[in-house]
C-alpha cells in the first residue's frame, strides 16, 4: 500500500492567504495533495473551500502563499510584487504553467450552449493546447465513452439531463490531461436522482488512481472514496486526516458541530 505520508505529494499549498476587500477568506492554509489519492474538502458554506480550489489553478490569485503542483511552484506574494517590476512576465508564465496542471469541474457545468457535446470536450485541447483536431476528437469520443455518453457526442448541452451535462464537464476536464482534478461541489446543483451517476464516474476516476481534490457536501462519498479529508471553517483548515478519523471520530468541536448538522 502507498504510504501517503512519505511519498512526495503531487501538490502542496503553503501559507495561502486571500482577502476580498476587508473580508479575509483564507487565513493561512497549508495542506498536501497526495498523488493518486482523493482528498475531500468539507466544511460550512462560506468557509473558503471554493477559493482554495480557485487558488490551486490560479483562477483567484492569493495575496500570499505558495502553490506547488508537480514541478511548478508559484509564490503569490512575489507574483504580486512583480506586477510593478521586472518579475511579472516570469511569474505570469508560471501561472499559465500552473493552470495547465489541473482540470476543474464546476458546480454549474459551464458548457457552451451553441457547441455540441464533443466540441465542448475538444475546444480546450484544440484551441488552447494546439492539439490536432482529429486526434482531439478521437480522444474526446473515448472520454465521452468513459463517462457513459458515447451516444451523446453530437447533441447540444440543453438536450442532456443535468447529470449528463455534469459528466460532459468531467470529460472536458479530463481532455486537458490534467495531473490534478479539481471538483467544486459537482453534484450540489443536481436533482437528487441525478447525483449518483456523477458520483459513480468520480468513483471510477478514483479507482483509476487519479489525483483528485473534491469540495463536497456528500459525506458518504467523502467517507467511502476519499483517502484524506480536510475540514475547513472560517478560512482555516481545522482538522485533517483519514475519513475514519475526521468524519467518524472528529476531534475538534467545530468539526463535531458541522457533522452533527449534515449527517
Ligand atoms: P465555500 O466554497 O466554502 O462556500 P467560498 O470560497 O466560495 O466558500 O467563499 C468564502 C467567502 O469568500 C464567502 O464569504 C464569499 O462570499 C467570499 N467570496 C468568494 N469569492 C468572492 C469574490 N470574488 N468577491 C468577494 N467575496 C468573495
Amino acid at each position: 500500500m502507498n504510504d501517503v505520508t512519505t511519498a512526495r505529494p503531487l501538490a502542496e499549498v503553503r501559507g495561502i492567504r486571500k482577502s476580498f476587500g476587508t473580508l479575509e477568506v483564507l487565513k493561512g492554509i497549508d495542506f498536501e495533495v497526495p498523488a493518486g489519492k482523493v482528498t475531500a474538502l468539507i466544511g460550512p458554506s462560506g468557509s473558503g473551500k471554493t477559493t482554495i480550489l480557485r487558488s490551486l489553478n490560479a483562477l483567484d490569485l492569493p495575496d500570499e502563499g505558495i502553490v506547488r503542483i508537480q514541478d511548478t511552484t508559484v509564490d503569490f506574494a512575489t507574483l504580486r510584487r512583480g506586477r510593478h517590476g521586472h518579475a511579472v512576465g516570469e511569474s505570469a508564465r508560471e501561472v499559465v504553467v500552473l493552470r495547465a496542471h489541473s482540470g476543474m469541474v464546476f458546480q454549474q457545468h459551464n458548457l457552451f450552449g451553441h457547441r455540441t457535446v464533443l466540441e465542448n470536450v475538444t475546444e480546450g485541447p484544440v484551441l488552447v493546447q494546439g492539439h490536432p483536431r482529429t486526434e482531439a476528437e478521437q480522444e474526446g469520443r473515448e472520454l465521452l465513452a468513459k463517462v457513459g455518453l458515447a451516444d451523446q457526442a453530437d447533441k447540444y448541452p440543453d438536450q442532456l439531463s443535468g447529470g449528463q451535462q455534469q459528466r460532459v464537464g468531467i470529460a472536458r476536464a479530463l481532455a486537458q490531461r490534467p495531473d490534478l482534478l479539481l471538483f467544486d461541489e459537482p453534484t450540489s446543483a443536481l436533482d437528487p436522482e441525478l447525483v449518483g451517476e456523477v458520483l459513480g464516474v468520480m468513483r471510477q476516476l478514483a479507482d483509476e488512481g487519479r489525483t483528485m481534490l473534491v469540495v463536497t457536501h456528500e459525506m458518504r462519498f467523502a467517507r467511502d472514496v476519499a483517502d484524506q479529508v480536510l475540514f475547513m471553517d472560517t478560512g482555516v483548515v481545522v482538522e485533517q486526516g483519514a475519513p475514519a478519523d475526521v468524519i467518524d471520530h472528529p476531534q475538534h468541536p467545530r468539526t463535531q458541530a458541522f457533522l452533527r448538522r449534515v449527517l
